[in-house]
C-alpha cells in the first residue's frame, strides 16, 4: 500500500497494530527525502540513523506485545530553533552553525517519549525572523507547489516538508504568524497554540513574550493528535500555566462533534486591508458560506486598534530580540571570530561575522526602541498598544466564538520579490501579528487554490486556552471540502 497519502493518525495506528513496520515506513520518507529534499531544500539536517534505530525500537516493543506511544513510529521533523542533544541547533545562522545543544528542548523530549522518529531538523529565517525563509543564512527552501515561489516564513521549511510528504508532521514556532503563514503558502495545517500552552524550554529565543511552539500537518485531526502531545506545564518555562490554572483536554476526543449555532466573527478591518489580493477575498469568503450552510452565522466585528498590530509588535520583538542575541558574542556562545585585535573585537567582529542583515537590522531597531530617551517613547507606548489590541479581541469575544480571515493576504510570493524592501514583507503577517500579541491561539487551514494552483489558507482565531474548540471549527470546514486533501505533484 502506499504510505504516502495517509495521516500521521492512520499510520501510528497501523504501526501500533503491527500492519506496518516504522522501519518501512521510516525508510519510505527517506526515499522521498533524497528525491524531493535536492529541489526543496526543507531539511537542514537530517539523522537518517538515529531514526532507523528508533524506529526498529517500536517495531521490536509492537512485535513483542508492547503498548505504544501515542505517536509510535511516526516520522516528524522539527525546525532547526529547538535544541536536539543530537546533531546541531543553528537556527539557520552561521552564528550557530557548529553549535550542539547540551540538552533537548521540552517539545523534543515529549516528542520522543510518545514515541515519535524525529527525522531532521528544518529551514526557517534566521533566528525565526522572517516571512518567507529567504532570511536563512544556510540554505534555500521553495514553495513545493512552484518552485519559483516561497514556501512563507520563518517556519517554511516545516511547512514545505509536511507539503512534500518529507514527513507525516512537523513542529515550528510562531512569534507573528511563523506558523500559519508558512501553512498557508503550503497548503498544510498549521496552529498557533495560546501563550502558555506549549513549554519554550529549549527553543532558542526570538521575542520571548510572542513566541510560541506548534504542530504543522496535512489535516486538522494530526494537528490535534501533537498538541496531545505537546501540550503541558513545564516547570523549566516560567511563562508555561499550570493544568490546574487552564486545564489541558484531550484535543481528539471531540474533535468530530461540531458547533451548533456557531458565531463567526468578521472583523471588517481585516477584509478592508490594503493589498488584500481579489482571490484570496473571494476564496475566503466562499469559506465563510461553507460554515454558513453548516449553520452558523457571521456576525461583524471590529478590531479598531489592529492598524497598530504591525508597528507594536516590531518594537516588541525587536526589543525582546535584541536582548535575547546577546548571549552570540563569541565567548558565551556561537562563532568566533579567527583573528582579533583585542577583546573588543572578538566581540565586534564574531557579531558583525555571524549574524545576517535581517538579524543586525533587528537588534539594532530593538536595542534603540530601549535605549534611554527612547524607552517610554517607543517600548512603553507600545506594550499599552498591546493590550488595547488584547482588548479588542477580548471584546469581540464577547459577541463571537471565533474570528475568520485570511491568514495571509496574498498567496505565496516569488523569491526575491520583496527581499529588498522590509516593510514590505513586514505587511504579509499583517493578519497574524495580531493573535500573537494577544496570545491567543489561531489556526491556518486550506481553504482553495488561486487561479496558479497556489494553496490559500484560512486562519480561525479563538480565545485563550480554547484550541479544542479551535481545532472542532477548523475540522468542520474540513469536513465538508477536500482542499487538504491536494497535494503537489512530484
Ligand atoms: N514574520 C515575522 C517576523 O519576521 C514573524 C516571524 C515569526 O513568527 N517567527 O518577525
Amino acid at each position: 500500500m502506499s504510505m504516502e497519502n495517509i495521516t500521521a493518525r492512520e499510520l501510528r495506528d497501523k504501526i501500533a497494530k503491527g500492519e506496518l513496520k516504522s522501519v518501512e515506513v521510516v525508510r519510505d520518507v527517506f526515499a522521498r527525502i533524497e528525491q524531493r529534499e535536492p529541489i526543496i531544500g526543507a531539511y537542514i539536517s537530517n539523522c537518517y540513523q538515529r531514526a532507523l534505530e528508533k524506529a526498529d525500537e517500536v517495531d521490536r516493543r509492537v512485535t513483542a506485545g508492547e503498548s505504544v506511544g501515542p505517536l509510535a513510529g511516526v516520522p516528524i521533523a522539527i525546525k532547526d530553533n529547538m535544541c536536539t542533544r543530537f546533531g546541531a541547533t543553528t537556527c539557520a545562522s552561521k552564528i550557530l552553525e557548529d553549535f550542539e545543544a547540551p540538552y533537548n528542548a521540552c517539545v523534543v523530549e515529549k516528542l520522543e517519549a510518545a514515541e515519535a522518529i524525529i527525522v531532521g531538523k528544518c529551514n526557517l529565517d534566521e533566528f525565526a525572523m522572517g516571512s518567507s525563509c529567504e532570511n536563512s543564512g544556510l540554505k534555500k527552501t521553495v514553495n513545493p507547489w512552484d518552485y519559483e515561489r516561497v514556501p512563507g516564513g520563518s517556519s517554511g521549511g516545516s511547512a514545505a516538508a509536511v507539503a512534500a510528504d518529507m514527513c507525516y508532521a512537523a513542529l515550528g514556532s510562531d512569534t507573528g504568524g511563523s506558523i500559519r503563514m508558512p501553512a498557508s503558502f503550503c497548503g498544510v495545517v498549521g496552529l498557533k497554540p495560546t501563550y502558555g500552552r506549549v513549554s519554550r524550554y529549549g527553543l532558542v529565543a526570538y521575542g520571548s513574550s510572542l513566541d510560541q511552539i506548534g504542530p504543522f500537518g496535512t489535516n486538522v485531526g494530526d494537528a490535534a493528535m501533537m498538541m496531545n502531545v505537546i501540550a503541558g506545564h513545564d516547570e523549566r518555562d516560567s511563562t508555561s500555566v499550570t493544568e490546574q490554572a487552564a486545564p489541558i483536554p484531550d484535543y481528539l476526543a471531540e474533535l468530530e462533534k461540531t458547533i451548533e449555532g456557531l458565531k463567526i466573527g468578521v472583523a471588517k478591518e481585516f477584509f478592508a486591508a490594503e493589498g488584500l489580493d481579489k482571490e484570496v477575498e473571494k476564496t475566503v469568503r466562499d469559506a465563510l458560506t461553507v460554515y454558513e450552510k453548516m449553520g452558523a452565522t457571521l456576525v461583524e466585528v471590529s478590531l479598531p486598534h489592529i492598524k497598530y498590530a504591525i508597528s507594536t509588535y516590531y518594537i516588541v520583538a525587536t526589543a525582546e530580540a535584541s536582548s535575547n542575541l546577546a548571549r552570540y558574542d563569541g565567548v558565551h556562545y556561537g562563532h568566533r571570530t579567527k583573528n582579533p585585535r583585542d577583546y573588543i573585537d572578538v566581540y565586534n567582529s564574531s557579531r558583525a561575522e555571524g549574524f545576517g542583515d535581517e538579524v543586525k537590522l533587528r537588534i539594532m531597531l530593538g536595542t534603540y526602541a530601549l535605549s534611554a530617551g527612547y524607552y517610554d517613547a517607543y517600548y512603553l507606548k507600545a506594550l499599552k498598544v498591546r493590550n488595547l489590541i488584547r482588548g479588542d479581541f477580548t471584546q469581540a469575544f464577547e459577541q463571537v466564538d471565533c474570528l475568520m480571515c485570511p491568514t495571509v493576504p496574498e498567496a505565496a510570493f516569488k523569491i526575491g520579490e520583496k527581499i529588498d524592501d522590509p516593510l514590505k514583507m513586514y505587511l504579509s503577517d499583517i493578519y497574524t501579528i495580531a493573535v500573537n500579541l494577544a496570545g491567543i491561539p489561531g489556526i491556518s487551514i486550506p481553504c482553495g487554490f488561486n487561479s496558479e494552483n497556489l494553496p490559500i489558507g484560512l486562519q480561525i482565531i479563538t480565545p485563550a486556552f480554547t484550541e479544542d474548540k479551535l481545532l472542532r471549527i477548523a475540522r468542520m470546514f474540513e469536513s465538508e471540502t477536500d482542499y487538504h486533501k491536494h497535494r503537489p505533484n512530484f
